[in-house]
């Protein structure tokens, strides 16, 4: 997509950047130096696709976010803002981090955004992943939902607010992050070079969801995480006889893993309704336009038993406009992920083995228990092994792994009872109608765990509304997100930041 021309751009911006773009140019010799903001950065749309088109795709060894990173210094430079570009050991990857001073009345608001994006599989791409083509008014391409457009949604409120001379009752920092899309330097290796740089009283980042009605624009439910869901990884190995592949035999590690990959695709952990999840879920039960699927959520709240929970869910699931966040929100779950077999053509191998990504629920069932019940599913087998791996990330055993996320199942959510929750919930309600919001889990991870391990809230939003569709596409093909659904976005965050604001 061709750039707009800048007086389209000033319109979109509004009185802001034009204010800002005449102050830049008028200011006296003694003035002190007024931010300079370009009115393309005020605007979304284009600040999200600038983004986009930097490729920091990640693919296990980090993405490049330096360039990236440079641009956004620049970008919070000439705001006025302190900046800081932090390499990691890998030299074309990095942290950014802006900072605008406040008057110290309150612990700093810190807005997580990570730079880094998943790779693609470009032959299963309509448009080129980094080309933020705008077609029928969505914005497509690698990382406009997840989340250089809530980067961006963020990034241009608050340079509308420097842009109209705000100051602020507390420190506000961005913090781009790299290696966010499991990497070894994301915010865990930050936190241990510097904590003092990233410090806060309170963390807004990705997460909720803003659900739709069955239009897929109007908004019907707000979501905002105050706990992540836990990532763990499974290796699932099975052997056989290695043998000439003009001769088969039945004792195939190839075909040993699919029937045990099969059977475990059938395998679903328990229901379970977590104390952060029940809110959550009546919030849904009120707000769906849809009876049947209001009486099944209920149900479900109100089973008496396993076996009564889990039909609920089944039915909740079926009914849901949104099947597979709801299924991800009331149970683990396990999703095949990797499968590596065979070398040869002409060989039998006697080995293959397949990773499966499992997502917990934390204060739903234990770790062993879950896997016990997926060995169970396969029924003894002894050339089947399944245990936990640390995949690249980490050395530990299956025995520390093991003990690491029963921990994590005990973490407790973010409280709600804070300023900025309560700027997120009111911000949400009048950029959205009147939208009901309610605190959930999130479904995936996010990088805030420094955060989170020191008991700093922080809250998760996608600050734009969205469908299942839309949902889906995430880490996945054809990515994309409704353009005037991140000017929604850049209201809900000017708005956000705005009772921050000191006259
Ligand atoms: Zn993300």
């Amino acid at each position: 997509m061709e750039r707009i021309s800048r007086r389209t751009a000033m319109r979109i911006g509004g009185t802001a950047g034009l204010a800002a773009l005449t102050a830049a140019c008028s200011a006296a010799p003694s003035a002190p130096p007024r931010p300079k903001i370009d009115p393309f950065d005020l605007d979304p749309v284009e600040l999200t696709k600038k983004m986009v088109r930097f490729d920091t795709s990640h693919n296990g060894e980090g993405g490049r976010t330096l360039p990236h990173a440079q641009m956004l210094r620049d970008i919070f430079d000439a705001a006025g803002a302190r900046t800081e570009i932090i390499p990691t050991p890998k030299p074309d990857n990095a942290h950014f981090i802006a900072r605008v001073p406040g008057a110290g009345r309150a612990r700093p608001l810190l807005f997580l955004g990570h730079s880094d994006v998943v790779s693609v599989e470009r032959e299963r791409w309509s448009v080129d992943p980094y080309r933020a083509d705008v077609v029928d008014g969505w914005v497509y391409g690698r990382g406009t939902l997840d989340m250089k457009g809530t980067n961006a949604a963020f990034v241009s409120a608050l340079l509308k607010h420097l842009g109209e001379g705000a100051r602020f009752d507390r420190d506000i920092v961005f913090l781009s992050d790299c290696d966010e899309e499991a990497g070894p330097h994301g915010t865990s290796w930050l936190a241990k070079q510097d904590w003092a740089k990233i410090d806060a009283g309170a963390v807004i980042t990705e997460g909720g969801w803003i659900l739709t009605r069955s239009d897929g624009v109007t908004p019907m439910l707000a979501a905002v995480t105050v706990i992540d869901k836990t990532a763990a990884n499974v290796e699932l190995t099975a052997t056989g006889t290695t043998t000439h592949s003009s001769k088969p035999m039945p004792d195939s590690a190839i075909i040993r893993l699919n029937r045990a990959i099969g059977r475990l695709a059938d395998y679903q952990p328990p229901v379970a309704i977590t104390p952060t999840a029940r809110p959550y879920f009546e919030a849904l039960a009120a707000a769906t336009d849809n009876p049947q699927l209001a009486s099944a959520v209920r149900i479900l709240l109100g089973a008496g038993d396993q076996n009564e929970r889990n039909r609920a869910g089944d039915l909740v699931v079926q009914l849901s406009p949104y099947p597979w966040l709801h299924n991800a929100l009331m149970r683990h779950t396990i999703t095949q992920v990797i499968e590596q077999s065979g070398y040869r053509t002409n060989v039998m191998p006697g080995s293959a083995s397949a990773i499966m990504n499992l997502r917990l629920i934390p204060g739903g069932p234990s770790v062993a228990g879950t896997l016990d019940q997926m060995r169970a599913t396969l029924g003894g087998d002894n050339q089947l092994k399944l245990q936990l791996t640390a995949r690249g990330l980490g050395q530990q055993t299956p025995e520390q792994l093991l003990t690491q996320y029963e921990g994590r199942l005990t973490n407790t959510p973010s409280g709600t009872d804070t300023d900025v929750y309560r700027a997120l919930e009111q911000a949400l309600k009048d950029t959205y109608a009147g939208v009901p919001v309610t605190p959930g889990p999130f479904e995936a991870g996010t990088s805030s765990s420094p955060w989170r391990e020191r008991g700093i809230p922080v809250y998760g939003i996608y600050p734009y509304p969205v469908d299942n569709d839309t949902i889906v596409r995430m880490h996945g093909n054809d990515e994309r997100v409704r353009a005037d659904a991140l000017h929604h976005a850049h209201d809900l965050m000017y708005r956000v930041l705005a009772p921050l604001r000191t006259p």
